[in-house]
């Protein structure tokens, strides 16, 4: 079983995340960290990425040059389809390995923030989407990252509205108190694991 866990910029995906990892055999496959992960390591990944965006993809260590990427996609979206048309599908194939070779687990949670805007929701059994008020999630990425609002702002305004995630979505966690959180998570997984009579 799949279950897709979203929501916006600092609405707590990883904080929930790891509440359900107490949880006995659920794993966790992080789209946006397995995506750095490949950016760094799969060969044929970063042979496409020179190719499209120059050498300078990559420094002189060869490691991923993500100012070097921002800085040309995130002015410009058709730059920022194709880094998304490379990487995509990559991801895609390994996580189709990661659940193939976690067939025993209770289930896979795929963390992934763009989950709908990707189009990734469609091979989900179930979604949970995590919220928080905007300026509660401004306020945790300025601190996180230690960014301005505008930037904060500028990311968000590249993911679909909350209530746009809510409305597709078969959970949704108001992520405030963390005491109430690590309730919602509790119930969510006791409704994943019970099995109907
Ligand atoms: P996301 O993965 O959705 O971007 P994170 O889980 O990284 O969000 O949370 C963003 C920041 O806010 C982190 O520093 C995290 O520790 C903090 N945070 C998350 N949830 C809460 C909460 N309920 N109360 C206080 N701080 C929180």
């Amino acid at each position: 079983m799949i279950i897709g866990l979203t929501g916006g910029i600092g609405s707590g995906k990883s904080t929930v995340a790891k509440m359900f990892l107490k949880f006995d055999g659920v794993v966790l496959y992080h789209a946006d960290e397995e995506a750095k992960r490949l950016m760094n390591n799969d060969a044929d990944l970063r042979e496409q990425l020179c190719a499209t965006f120059g050498d300078e993809t990559y420094t002189a260590e060869g490691i991923l040059n993500r100012q070097h990427l921002a800085s040309i996609v995130f002015k410009d979206a058709s730059q920022l389809a194709k880094l998304n048309a490379i990487v995509h599908p990559a991801v895609h194939r390994h996580l189709q390995h990661f659940i193939a070779s976690h067939q025993e687990a209770t289930y896979i949670l795929y963390e992934n923030a763009i989950l709908f805007e990707n189009g990734s929701s469609g091979f989900c059994d179930r979604i949970i989407t995590v919220t928080a008020p905007i300026a509660t999630r401004i306020e945790r990425v300025m601190q996180r990252d230690q960014c301005s609002a505008e930037d904060v702002q500028n990311r968000m305004d590249k993911q679909w509205a909350e209530n746009k995630k809510i409305l597709q979505s078969n959970y949704i966690i108001n992520n405030q108190d963390l005491t109430k959180t690590a309730e919602q998570v509790l119930r969510i997984h006791n409704f994943l694991t019970t099995k109907p009579n």
